[in-house]
């Protein structure tokens, strides 16, 4: 399956990769360990080697809502 280049850097991964939620498992099946990779804005960033943006900016480069937040 392909994954990720950016996933052990990625602010994002890091810090909501816990969440067991189907929302959450959804979100990283189809981004970070799927088909969807290179339509990640946050991939995007990273492979033009842009820093600064925030952990919270999912990948369709909105932050994550609070209700989405509040999910397992
Ligand atoms: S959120 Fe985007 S950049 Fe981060 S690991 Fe997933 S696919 Fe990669």
């Amino acid at each position: 399956m392909e994954s990720c280049p950016y996933i052990g850097k990625c602010g994002f991964y890091q810090r909501f990769a816990a969440k067991n939620s189907a929302a959450w498992r959804g979100l990283f099946d189809s981004y970070c360990k799927g088909g969807l990779v290179g339509h990640c804005e946050r991939n995007k960033l990273y492979s033009m080697e842009t820093v600064g943006f925030s952990d919270e900016m999912m990948p369709n480069g909105k932050n994550v809502p609070g209700p989405f937040k509040m999910l397992l």
